[in-house]
């Protein structure tokens, strides 16, 4: 079965780039059956904080990307990423070596003015055990000495390396602590990952770590390093084309599901889609379909899709998110009455609204008590003239069915009857109705708010 991990560092919260990662990771394996773990790599322990953890968690959270089992602590595996180590010691297939760091500075100094390769050949490498010093030591991976090492990427192809111009990599250190490249390898192996899909950043780490691989005689898992995200301008995405932290995207009220199809887009294709499910997500992510070259940041697109994921999703589950939404960002929560309000009314807000507070400006409506007091937008649609005409639509309200056939025509008619386009009605109906400029249409707030509610709206004008 399918393995597959992410393995964020928590020196910082969730990157919009390592959430792209993740949810490559976790499309591949849900849409295989397979499985999808979570490491966090804390082995810097200066730069780690509890609190990067948790925000990494929260924001996989909010985009729906559930891992399985407990996540993996990579600081805690320390002591058997040094029996790894250890291991590689007694197959030969690494080596103690004494070398100070002055010896290796003078080595490099050397090389250098002979115009040699300044790469340190440790003179420690076949020196056998019985001639070892009693003096601290680091462990290094022997790389073989000649012919070639090459990764088959299924994005960037193979890439090759010549044995010679790869250093004997430090796997322990002289506190016999291990080194990240090893504990990667070691945590990716025992968990049983097979395949490792992350920034093409690592690429380089790729090389060395099918070395020790092979040292170990384990399989490589299959590697798929995706290219880096850019801004709009082609420049690595930053803070300079606007937010880059998971976190900010949800604080602006973007929907989970919004963000997971057009992150999905970002650097992976399926034909000409665009707009997708989850579902057909998990149906059709593949490692062939990632580009090559860096994708582009564009803003206009997910404000797309978010709109589009907006309309299409199902109301309560729709409220639900809001709800959510309102509580990460530490706004107020919706009382008893403006979430049966809400309900009601989740129908006609949910087109055209691409983010939540977009949304919530448009269930203005619902979420007011009277008087309704218009804003100053709202305000410059009523005049004493309007509110006149207005005021003559309660007594046929009273007894009107309350269809939107009927209220669509009683509205109509007002409009004739005074000679105006239904424009020029609606437009003061609605400051009246909503206070807002933006809401839903007239006849929708009517349905919403039902007979009582809208003609004491009215009323209140001429009060
Ligand atoms: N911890 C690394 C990072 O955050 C990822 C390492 C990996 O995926 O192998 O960039």
């Amino acid at each position: 079965t399918v393995v597959t991990r992410f393995a964020p560092s928590p020196t910082g919260a969730l990157h919009i780039g390592g959430a792209r990662t993740a949810l490559f990771n976790w499309l591949y394996a849900r849409g295989r059956g397979g499985k999808f773990l979570l490491r966090i790599e804390d082995t810097d322990k200066a730069r780690s904080t509890d609190e990067n953890r948790q925000a990494i968690l929260d924001g996989l959270t909010w985009l729906g990307l559930d891992w399985d089992g407990e996540p993996v602590s990579q600081a805690a595996g320390a002591e058997r990423h040094a029996e790894v180590a250890r291991e590689l010691l007694a197959k030969g297939r690494a080596f103690k070596c004494f070398s100070t760091q002055e010896e290796i500075e003078t080595f490099r100094e050397q090389a250098k003015t002979e115009g040699r390769s300044t790469l340190f050949r440790s003179p420690w490498r076949e020196v056998p055990e019985e001639q070892h010093p009693d003096a601290p030591y680091v462990v290094r991976l022997k790389v073989p000495l000649e012919g070639e090492t090459s990764v088959e990427d299924e994005v960037q192809g193979t890439t090759t390396w010549k044995n010679d111009q790869i250093d004997d990599l430090v796997l322990l250190r002289s506190d016999g602590s291990p080194v990240y490249m090893l504990a990667v390898v070691v945590d990716d192996h025992d968990m049983g990952v097979t395949h490792v899909i992350r920034g093409d950043d690592h690429m380089a780490n790729a090389i060395r770590q099918s070395l020790i691989y092979r040292a170990m005689g384990w399989e490589v898992p299959v590697m798929a390093h995706i290219p880096l995200i850019f801004g709009p301008d082609g420049k690595k995405l930053s803070k300079r084309h606007g937010a880059t932290g998971a976190a900010e995207y949800r604080a602006m009220g973007y929907p989970a599901a919004g963000m997971r199809n057009y992150l999905t887009r970002l650097g992976w294709s399926h034909g000409d889609a665009e707009f997708f499910t989850d579902e057909e997500a998990k149906a059709w992510f593949d490692l062939k379909g990632i580009g090559k070259s860096p994708a582009r940041f564009d803003f206009k697109k997910l404000e797309n899709l978010c709109g589009q994921h907006i309309a299409a999703a199902e109301d309560a589950a729709l409220l639900q998110e809001l709800e959510g939404y309102l509580a990460a960002v530490g706004d107020n929560l919706l009382t008893d009455t403006q979430r049966e309000g809400m309900e009601r009314a989740m129908y006609c807000l949910k087109d055209r609204a691409k983010t939540f507070p977009e949304l919530l400006e448009k269930a203005h409506f619902v979420l007011t008590d009277r008087p309704i007091v218009p804003d100053e937008k709202a305000a410059k649609q009523l005049d004493p003239v309007s509110n006149g005409i207005l005021s003559e639509l309660t007594p046929q309200m009273r007894t009107a069915s309350w269809t939107r056939e009927d209220l669509e025509s009683l509205v109509k008619a007002k409009a004739e009857e005074h000679g105006l386009g239904l424009g020029k009605l609606a437009g003061p109906l609605r400051a009246v109705l909503a206070g807002r400029a933006v809401s839903p249409s007239v006849f929708d707030m009517m349905l919403v708010l039902g007979r009582e509610e809208t003609i004491a709206r009215l009323n209140d004008i001429s009060a």
